[in-house]
Formats: structure tokens, sequence, C-alpha cells
């Protein structure tokens, strides 16, 4: 280099010291290289199947599914899960936890009929959800699901389809209560403190037109307290309990729902989601202890239902990316912009999701913005993250993006990936194929006055 030629000039910038903070936990982050799922390489996985990618672990989904099973049927003589389709209704996903033996939780007639087409029985179908049209309804009459009824319009409308059709549809209520947790969930079902629930009951069982076989509740999502459940339980016991007194009547199942919360970590929460949410254990002990507490005969015990979703599925979810670019922002820092956003990633608005490199980095590190590649500006997938400087073109893996993302995905800008999933003997399947331009406009139509224009 001559004396003269002008070195490259990058602005100095001032910051604090933050590398290796601990906390008395420890290190605050490590860069631990994800490089392989399942001895399937990520680096492999990208080359065949194209970045972003989703993938997904048959053996998490099922390993994952049998600690929960086991955790409720330890505690309790009858337990069946039903599989909530909106936290990931990838057929193959269903399918795995149908062959594990879930039944179907659906909430619109759009779910129901994937349930159908996944060969679900229809009397293993639960159907939830403030929205089935009447056609829904009589679907669901017609193939023996459950209709968990959600306000009194829907049933004074199912009053009338049976006896229309003649028929005595299996049905039970949702009821919202307080369990201690705010804010309460009230706007789903009938409210057990101020007495609709009753009224509900006493409405269904003066009519002979209905069989009330269950009671259900689903108090939150991504819940912290186990003991909110014992709550619940001890509710749902109450009145199951009344109905007998009042009625003469057995309710065959109580319903808890789902909420549990996966292993996550909230934005804003102090501690990894990991180190303090309930386990399976905790939520069973809550729920099966009151369940053998409330006065049920041994014979009468209700069968304990669960519609668990996010805490089933999040675990088993991985999604692999690219760096598109790196920048520093005029404060400063550095911004990495990746190859998926918030149009892939939905849960990024809630959770500080957990994110490793692909490959060996340097355990230099400093806080960084990362980016997704959408032209908007919430489109963050992490506002601050301690972070290894990442080039451009290399790999990052996203941890537990199971649940709701491939649901809740929007297809903006860009096309939706390729989903694949891992079986138990390593081999990768496509499970659902990237979009295409066909296939987005396959359902669009010009009118014929607009299909020229003159340039
Ligand atoms: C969404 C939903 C579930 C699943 O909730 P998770 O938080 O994913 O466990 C279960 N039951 C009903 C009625 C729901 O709406």
């Amino acid at each position: 280099m001559s004396v003269k030629q002008k070195k490259r000039y990058e602005r100095p910038i001032l910051k604090p010291v933050t590398q290796g903070v601990t906390s008395k936990f420890g290190p605050i982050q490590t860069f631990k290289p994800i490089t392989h799922i399942d001895g399937v390489s990520v680096k492999a996985l990208i080359e065949q199947h194209g970045s972003p990618l989703f993938v997904i672990s048959e053996r998490t989904l099922r390993s994952t599914y049998r600690q929960a099973r086991t955790a409720f049927r330890t505690r309790y003589p009858k337990v069946q899960f039903a599989w909530s389709y909106k936290t990931n209704y990838l057929n193959a996903v269903c399918q795995v936890f149908h062959q594990e033996g879930a039944w179907a939780e659906v909430v619109s007639g759009f779910e129901f009929d994937k349930a159908l087409g996944n060969g679900v029985p229809g009397d293993r179908i639960l159907f939830n959800g403030p929205d089935k049209t009447e056609a829904d309804l009589r679907k669901a009459i017609e193939h023996d699901a459950v209709i968990h009824i959600d306000h009194f319009d829907e049933l004074y409308t199912l009053l009338s389809l049976a006896e229309q059709l003649d028929a005595r549809p299996r049905v039970a209520i949702r009821v919202n209560m307080d369990t201690g947790i705010y804010p309460m969930w009230d706007r789903f079902g009938f409210n057990y403190e101020n007495g609709q629930a009753w009224e509900a009951i006493t409405k269904i069982m003066v009519h002979s037109r209905l069989d009330l076989v269950g009671l259900h509740c689903h108090i939150g999502t991504y819940m912290l307290s186990a003991q909110a459940y014992g709550v619940a339980a001890s509710k749902l016991a109450n009145l199951a309990k009344n109905i007998r007194k009042e009625y003469d009547h057995v309710i065959t199942y109580i319903d808890l729902g789902g909420g549990f919360a996966s292993r996550n970590t909230l934005k804003g929460s102090y501690y990894a989601g990991s180190d303090i949410v309930p386990s399976f254990d905790d939520y069973a002990e809550a729920i099966c202890t009151t369940l053998l507490q409330a006065g049920f005969s041994k014979e009468a015990l209700p069968l304990l239902v669960l519609e668990t979703g996010r805490a089933l599925v999040d675990d088993a979810g991985w999604l692999l990316g690219t760096v598109i670019a790196n920048k520093r922002l005029s404060d400063g820092r550095r911004a990495t912009i990746l190859d998926f956003g918030v149009n892939l990633l939905f849960t990024s608005f809630w959770y500080a999701h957990t994110i490793s490199p692909a490959q060996e980095v340097s355990q230099h590190s400093e806080e960084a913005v990362l980016y997704g590649p959408l032209c908007m500006n919430i489109d963050v997938i992490r506002e601050s993250i301690t972070f290894p400087p990442m080039q451009k073109g290399e790999h990052v893996v996203v941890h537990r993006v199971g649940a709701y993302n491939m649901t809740q995905w929007m297809q903006f800008i860009t096309l939706r990936p390729r989903v694949v999933m891992i079986d138990l003997e390593g081999k990768a399947h496509v499970i659902r194929q990237a979009e295409t331009l066909d296939y987005i406009q396959s359902v669009e139509q010009v009118p014929e006055h607009l299909k020229k224009v003159k340039w």
C-alpha cells in the first residue's frame, strides 16, 4: 500500500461494554451452532429445499406427546387428547398426533373438513369456536361430532336444527371463569360466576333435544400458572355435580382446553421460558388432583379431555434462514437482515425467539437487531439480541417455531417456503411445497376490460 493511498474509514461508535455480562444464572448468551436437526445437516437441507425453510421433527412431536400423555395418565385413569388444529394444521403434523391417539379439536368448518379429510371419525371431532355456520352445525350433527356451544344464539340455532333434522346432537358448553388470571378470557362461552353457564345448562336440560355430554373451558394461552387449571377443573367439576344432582344426568367428559405454555421466552421476561414454564407434570398435578378430589365416585369419574396445542408442537418446529446483508444503523447498532420476517415468524411479535448460527462462529458478539426482508418497519425478528457477526450467505436456525407460525403466516410481498418433516429414520419429507406465483394467482380473476393495457 502506498503511503498516499487513503485508508478505509469506518465511523467510530461509542457504546457501553456488554460483552460477557453474566447474570447470577450464568452467561447471558453462548453461540452453540445448530449444524444438524435430528442428525440431518442444516446446510444440506437448505441446499436441497431452499431458504427459508421450516423443518419439523417427527421424533420431537412424538416424544413431546408421549411425555404429556404419561404425565396425565399416571395421575388420572381416563385421559384423551384432542389435537388443536389451528395450532398447526399441516396434515402430516395432524396425522402424527392422530397416530399417537389424539382426537381432533377444530374451530371452523374449514378445520372440520380438514379433520374429516385426515380420516378422523366424526365422533372424535370436538367442534369449538364462536363462528359455526348453520351448514357447519348441520355437518357436525350428521357426523356425530360434539358441538361445544359458545353462545345462546348458537344454542337456539342448534335446537331448531335438531328439530328439523330429527336428531339429538351431542353437545358441551364452553364455560369461561375467573381462575385468578387477568385479563380474564370471558369473550368465549358462558360465564361461570354470573350464572350464565348454569342458565345455558338449564336451557339444554329442559329440552330433551340436545344430549349434554361434556363441559369445556379454555382459560387462555401460554398460561404460566398451573394452579389456574386447578381452579378451572374445580369449577367444571362443580357444574357436573350440580347437573347430576338437579337433573340426574351424568356428564361424560370434562375438557380443560389448551393453553399450556411452551418453552419459548416471552418478550420482556427476565428468565428463559425453558427455566420458568410449568412442566406437563405440574399442569397434570394441578388438574388431576382436583378432579380426583372433587367427589366423583370411582365409576363416575369423567373422562379428562385436553386440547393442548402450543406445548405439544412448538419444540418440534425449526425455521432455517440465511443472512441477506449487514448494515450499521444511524445509532451505531449492527443490523442483520434475514430472508425471513414476520411474514413467516408471526410469533416473533411476542416471543424473544432463540436464534442460533448454523455454522461455527466467532465468540465475539455485539448487540444487534435482526430484521426480516419485508419493506415494512414492523418486520423485526429480534429488537435486541447479543449476536455474533454473521456474513451474507451464512445460515441461522430459529428454535421452537412449531406452534401457530405455519397457520398464521402471511403471504405478503413474497411466497411461503417449503416445510419438511424429518422422520424417525432421519429422512426429510416435503410436507408442504413452496408456493408459486401460479398457485397464488389461481384464485384471482381479472375482469375482461382490465385485461389489456395500452403502453
Ligand atoms: C387455540 C385453542 C386451543 C389450543 O391452545 P394452545 O394455547 O395452543 O394450547 C385449545 N382449545 C381451544 C378452544 C382453542 O381455541
